[in-house]
């Protein structure tokens, strides 16, 4: 009978529970990320990513253009951070990009106003369930952190204090709708509830706003004012024209971009997930308004999604629907197709790199949540220590961003199709006597053209009328201008269109990579069961920074040859392999490789250099197979291919049971 060959997805990974400071203690030693300008005391909210930080993002982002940008054909773009303020008060973020903050009328320490409401109602439900375990005579440690688990869940401090029935749900309630919260919604909540600074027990200010956007001067007068950008979606917008012309004129297609964004959030408490300076990949996909289908949908048609629905959530709950992508949207839950595709799409990124999907779901923003002009809009979060975090915006966004631009900028952001058949219809239009209007309003004449220009069609029939019956006017301004029959007349005309035009609606999936790099460390760490201290990441080969450690079994310079051109080998493959030669035990060398996520580990002893076998130690099972060099090497490039799993592997190469070689 074969022997069982050990499974990576069978390794028990679950023995003891994550805690979060011994992945930031990983982090740390193996130099993934650390605070930024730390030997100046640091800044919160900035992150350096040292070598295995960099070498994992870049692999994240690496994949991510595979999948989207070349797999779907995207236009790529690289656009300006600092970013015209003009483009930036067109787009809405100079008036509204902000956040509610309040202040410790004492310390005068700030706080993201939502942030405190969920602290401190969450710390509440904590201590109530904690004052309930004790009344029926439980330990209180034995209960999870809080019964909602949205969001920043910080361990609070909780006082065992057992609440009101009502109250309790009143707290479920406002947890759950909390993102849907204006300042004074949110004021009210604090007033009612009485919260208090979480620190400190202080009572807090009234919500004032804070714009979140990085401000700046280009140039030397100061005259030209200029933004870090805090998303890079308005250099796809600003650029459209172009685009649309590289595509000859045609929708859909989509451009994608990736890189830094800045945002100068309130007060950064949640480590990579809430920062002021990350990278984002932004796809804006442009479609006709009257036909959001997407053509390849039955690539995605069948796959199960999990989702929270708007209604679930304002009903106070958040039980998710496993879901295919097909009966969302033919039900409407998922407002059309393309949205639909990306949704399936991220899931499928989201998969492929390493996420823990039982962790993952799609929440559909609620209707004040979302932005005024967007039709749909679902987030895909991933739960971590930190609660359910936004990763990836998925939003439908109309045509607001291309229409505020071509208002603002004269251009016409338009697509044009031309018609099989002409379409003729009748329509009220304005004719303007620039020669009569401008000597007769001077100054206000421009005004007043502009808001002729802009009448519906039932204000041009009024006007009409009352220019034939002598009595006319316009209001433009908060000031009543009256008109003649000289200076403006509308006619019922009858129109011949041969082309349609349109303004594209923009569906647009917005990844922080940041996001996902920290929660995907989080679902790829566990601890060996014989040790709480050895700790792993199992990254998918993909992703992992490094792919393959080689390691010498002694320091004896007889290895050394082999080891180097075991690497240049690989290196020529494009496989990133790293030499360990170090003095430390092979146990220890192995263990510091399982930290960095190093899926693969050749192992050279004496019997490889008297007899070419080396053997290959996979990193969740500790297994060990043998084969020749050239065997072992085409067998890595599979694994780190995806075309091989370890199973595969363990078909081609024999079980290593330390027989073969042949010790010094
Ligand atoms: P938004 O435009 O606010 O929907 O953000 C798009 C994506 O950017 C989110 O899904 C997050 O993944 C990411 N993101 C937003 N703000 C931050 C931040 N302060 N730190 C890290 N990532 C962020």
């Amino acid at each position: 009978m074969a022997a069982q060959v050990p499974d990576p997805q069978q390794v028990k990974k679950d023995t003891y529970a994550f805690e979060r400071s011994q992945l930031e203690g990983l982090m740390t030693k193996r130099f993934f990320y650390t605070q930024a300008f730390e030997i100046y005391g640091g800044v919160a909210g900035l992150y350096d990513y040292g070598p295995s930080g960099a070498a994992l993002q870049t692999n994240l982002i690496n994949h991510w253009r595979n999948h989207f940008v070349i797999e779907e054909d995207m236009l790529e773009l690289d656009t300006t951070i600092m970013t015209l303020s003009d483009v930036l008060k067109t787009s809405g973020h100079v008036d509204k990009f902000a956040d509610w903050m309040v202040k410790d009328t004492k310390t005068g320490e700030i706080y993201r106003a939502d942030h405190m409401v969920e602290n401190v109602l969450e710390a509440r439900l904590q201590g109530d369930q904690e004052a309930r375990a004790m009344e029926a005579g439980e330990s209180p440690t034995n209960l999870t952190a809080s019964s909602n688990d949205k969001k920043t869940k910080k361990k609070a401090k909780s006082v065992a204090v057992k609440l009101q029935d009502d109250v309790k749900s009143a707290y479920h309630k406002i947890l759950a709708q909390i993102d849907d919260y204006s300042g004074a919604q949110l004021a009210e909540v604090i007033k009612k509830y009485d919260l208090r600074a979480p620190g400190s027990g202080n009572e807090v200010s009234e919500p004032t706003e804070f714009n979140l956007m990085f401000e700046s001067n280009i140039g030397p007068t100061g005259q030209t004012k200029g933004y870090l950008r805090p998303e890079t979606a308005q250099g796809h917008f600003v650029n459209f024209e172009r685009l649309l012309d590289f595509n000859n004129g045609r929708v859909p297609f989509a451009s994608a971009q990736i890189g830094k964004s800045f945002r100068n959030e309130i007060s950064p408490r949640a480590g990579l997930l809430r920062v002021r300076e990350f990278v984002m990949a932004e796809i804006e996909h442009y479609v006709d308004p009257e036909n959001k289908k997407h053509a390849r949908f039955s690539d995605v048609e069948n796959l199960v999604v999990p989702l929270l629905h708007r209604d679930v959530q304002t009903a106070g709950d958040t039980s998710l629907k496993h879901i295919s992508i097909g009966d969302a949207v033919r039900s409407g839950m998922v407002d059309n197709e393309t949205l639909g595709y990306f949704l399936g799409r991220i899931y499928l990124y989201l998969e492929s790199i390493g996420i823990d999907t039982n962790r993952l779901r799609f929440r559909q923003h609620m209707e004040n949540e979302m932005a005024h002009y967007a039709s749909d809009c679902w987030d895909a979060e991933l739960k971590t220590s930190y609660g359910w975090i936004e990763c990836v915006g998925c939003a439908d966004r109309s045509a607001y961003d291309l229409t505020m631009h071509s208002n603002r900028t004269k251009r016409d952001l338009v697509v044009q199709v031309p018609l099989k058949e002409p379409k003729i219809y009748q329509k009220y239009v304005a004719n303007l006597n620039k020669k009569v209007l401008g000597p007769a309003f001077k100054k206000d004449a421009k005004l007043i053209e502009d808001t002729i220009l802009n009448l519906d069609q039932n204000q041009l029939q009024a006007l009409q009328k009352e220019l034939e019956s002598g009595n006319a006017s316009i209001q433009a301004n908060d000031t009543k201008f009256a008109l003649t029959k000289d200076q403006v007349s509308v006619e019922y005309k009858t129109i011949k269109e041969n082309v349609r035009s349109f303004t594209p609606n923009v569906i647009e999936p917005s990844f922080g990579i940041g996001r996902i790099f920290y929660a995907l460390l989080e679902h790829s760490f566990w601890a060996r069961e014989e040790d709480k201290d050895r700790g792993v990441l199992s990254l998918p080969p993909l992703v992992a920074p490094f792919k393959v450690l080689i390691v010498p079994i002694s320091s004896n310079e007889q290895l050394s040859p082999l080891a180097q051109q075991i690497s240049k080998r690989l290196r020529s493959l494009g496989i990133p392999a790293r030499i360990d030669d170090s003095n430390a035990t092979i146990g220890r060398r192995y263990a510091r490789n399982d930290e960095l996520g190093t899926p693969f580990a050749l192992t050279i002893d004496f019997a490889s250099v008297a007899k070419g076998t080396v053997t290959l130690r996979e990193r969740d099972t500790t297994a060990q197979r043998i084969g020749s060099v050239d065997e072992v090497i085409d067998v890595v490039k599979q694994l780190c291919s995806g075309r091989l799993d370890w199973r595969g592997a363990s078909q081609i190469l024999p079980a290593y049971t330390g027989t073969q070689d042949v010790d010094a």
